[in-house]
């Protein structure tokens, strides 16, 4: 686990605290973890910024995707946050982190232009510039978690995740590490409800966010795709779907990488409860992992530890489980207890009294 000893949460907790966020999309990604983000409702970004949350300090998210201003009136929070107005500001950066060092005269990702030169700042520099003075850093998405799709094997950018940018032991002038929340894009409500979180803890009314070794919140990631998917007990029976539209079965056949994935989108849905790739018959392609997508391409391939394992349980232990469990099923639970009748004797073991 990632050490937060040195998390130094608002020292005024008792005074109102306003939370800037400053919500950078310009990584090398799709902006489809804002647009996600969108559909979150537990909480919805609606809840955060019009404070519908009960003692929850006030938010302001400054992001290209909502914002009504544009061009340097927009720019301005980010030249605010620089130069310490905006404190205490929670930096949250979308898409992955270009080597500009190999952009010879060019640039790979900007925003705003430099008045100095009338140049693009670069992506990097504004992580630069903000990075130090941001009370907590959050990477959202797999392109900034840990590289993601432009990060893949034969890119030309050298991209990478913020944690490979910054360093995997950085900490934020509040004393905590980046944070990340993979997955491509983000499940909504993981990204709104870290963001609840990480405001109540910069504003001492929480302890800080737990995270794992890859810097993800455990309470988020702390199981499998499998664990959580609602067609693990067919795994378990032997069961597995051998082509797409087969009848509810485990997809391992199919390329699934689930058991091997740690996601919380089966148990959390994609919006409101509902959807959840596996369940809802799609195959994890373990967009939220480190490894992702290289380590696990082809895929729609059967990884070869999964066939090994998925043909354990449906030749070997599979078949035992669903005789044994069936016949228990149909001998013993799926019958009612013999004495509710309709026959004038008493025959439950109760000790008559009277
Ligand atoms: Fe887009 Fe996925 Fe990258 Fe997010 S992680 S920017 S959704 S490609
Ligand atoms: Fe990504 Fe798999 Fe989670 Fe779906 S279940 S969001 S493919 S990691």
């Amino acid at each position: 686990m990632a050490t937060q000893m040195e998390f130094v949460p608002n020292q005024h907790a008792t005074e109102a605290v306003t939370a800037h966020v400053i919500w950078m999309t310009t990584g090398l990604g799709c902006d489809g973890d804002s647009v996600a983000m969108t559909s979150a409702t537990s909480p919805s970004l609606e809840d955060i910024i019009t404070g519908a949350i009960p003692g929850m300090p006030r938010v302001v998210v400054h992001t290209p995707v909502l914002a009504f201003e544009n061009g340097a009136e927009f720019m301005q929070a980010w030249y605010d946050a620089e130069a310490g107005k905006l404190d205490p500001f929670v930096l949250i950066v979308e898409g992955s982190i270009p080597n500009e060092h190999l952009s010879g005269e060019g640039h790979w990702a900007g925003m705003g232009v430099n008045p100095d030169n009338g140049q693009p700042i670069t992506t990097n520099e504004w992580v630069d510039r903000l990075a130090p003075k941001a009370a907590a850093v959050v990477a959202i998405g797999t392109c900034a978690t840990y590289g993601g799709i432009p990060a893949m094997a034969n890119n030309p950018t050298g991209a990478m995740g913020m944690c490979d940018y910054l360093g995997w032991d950085w900490k934020s002038s509040a004393g905590l590490p980046i944070i990340n929340i993979p997955g491509c894009p983000a499940q909504p409500d993981n990204m709104t409800e870290t963001l609840m979180y990480l405001v109540f803890a910069l504003a001492g009314m929480a302890p800080p966010p737990e995270l794992d070794e890859a810097h993800r919140p455990t309470w988020l990631f702390g199981r499998t795709v499998r664990e959580g998917c609602n067609r693990a007990g067919f795994a378990e029976q032997g069961q597995f779907a051998t082509e797409y539209g087969d009848d509810p079965r485990c997809l391992v056949k199919l390329g699934c990488k689930g058991p091997v994935v740690k996601c919380n989108v089966p148990v959390r849905g994609w919006q409101s409860g509902y959807g959840g790739c596996p369940n809802v018959g799609g195959i994890c392609m373990a967009c939220t992992m480190p490894g992702f997508p290289d380590k696990y391409m082809p895929f729609m391939d059967e990884d070869k530890w999964g066939a090994a394992a998925s043909n354990f349980e449906k030749f070997v232990s599979g078949p035992l489980i669903r005789y044994f469990r069936h016949k228990n099923i149909d001998n013993k639970y799926d019958k009612e207890p013999e004495w509710r009748h309709n026959r004038p004797e008493l025959t439950t073991g109760y000790a008559k009294r009277w």
